[in-house]
């Protein structure tokens, strides 16, 4: 069997204190899901979570200590952070408890969920889907993966991202509307989650704009930090 080009390389983070990689399968993405970000959205009604994904190209992978870079994306002019808990599942399962939940977590990072806000705002308002500020190359920065035999099970801590040095974002994870595992039983009623799959589990208050040349540190306290320059 031949294919008709090359096949694209397989999407991998590290994980800390292994040789082997975390291959990602599908990246989906919790919407508003810390009470200041939904009111900083205009929005303050409590419905069930909801989601999005991201291409798999939004995937970068952060070394601990290194500045990577990233280009700011083509047809912007508001292009925001948002600093998430990203979850690794690494079991298979459908309809999962929330009880069963932590069971099939693999591991933690922390992430960015980079945002064309001015494309998402269109989006919102013609009721288009959001893919164009939402899942695009590179809009996916994270951290390596933190097993949850090293971690325990994440539900407190705090989330934080500097731009330059100031603190723009920082809350407390326990400050989630849908807990992780509300999280995981809700998303696993609608799509079978895999080994690979990632969730980015949404971001507290304080989501703002970069700009070329600036440098974002974000951390999720007992997973991981990350640096980010935008090129
Ligand atoms: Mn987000």
């Amino acid at each position: 069997m031949t294919y008709t080009f090359p096949a694209p390389p397989v999407t991998a983070v590290p994980v800390q204190g292994s040789d082997a990689q975390f291959p990602v399968r599908n990246i989906y993405c919790v919407g508003r899901n810390y009470w200041a970000h939904r009111e900083e959205m205009g929005v303050t009604d409590r419905d069930p979570p909801f989601f999005f994904t991201k291409v798999r190209d939004a995937i970068v992978y952060c070394a601990p200590g290194a500045t990577v870079e990233i280009p700011y994306p083509p047809e912007t002019s508001n292009y925001h952070h948002e600093i998430e808990l990203v979850v690794a599942i690494g079991k298979e399962g459908a309809n999962i408890s929330k009880a069963d939940a932590a069971s099939h977590i693999f591991g933690y990072a922390i992430g960015l969920d980079m945002t064309r806000r001015d494309l998402q705002s269109q989006a919102k308002d013609k009721g288009r889907p959001w893919d164009n500020g939402k899942s695009f190359q590179y809009s996916a920065p994270m951290g390596e993966i933190v097993p949850i035999a090293k971690t325990g099970e994440i539900v407190d801590g705090r989330i934080a991202l500097s731009v330059n040095g100031t603190i723009r974002q920082d809350a407390p994870m326990d400050e989630m509307i849908w807990s992780v595992s509300e999280t995981i039983e809700d998303l696993s009623r609608f799509h079978t989650l895999y080994p690979g799959d990632l969730i980015l589990t949404g971001t507290p208050a304080g989501v703002g704009p970069v700009v070329v040349g600036d440098v974002m540190e974000g951390s999720a306290e007992n997973v991981g930090t990350l640096r980010v320059k935008i090129v």
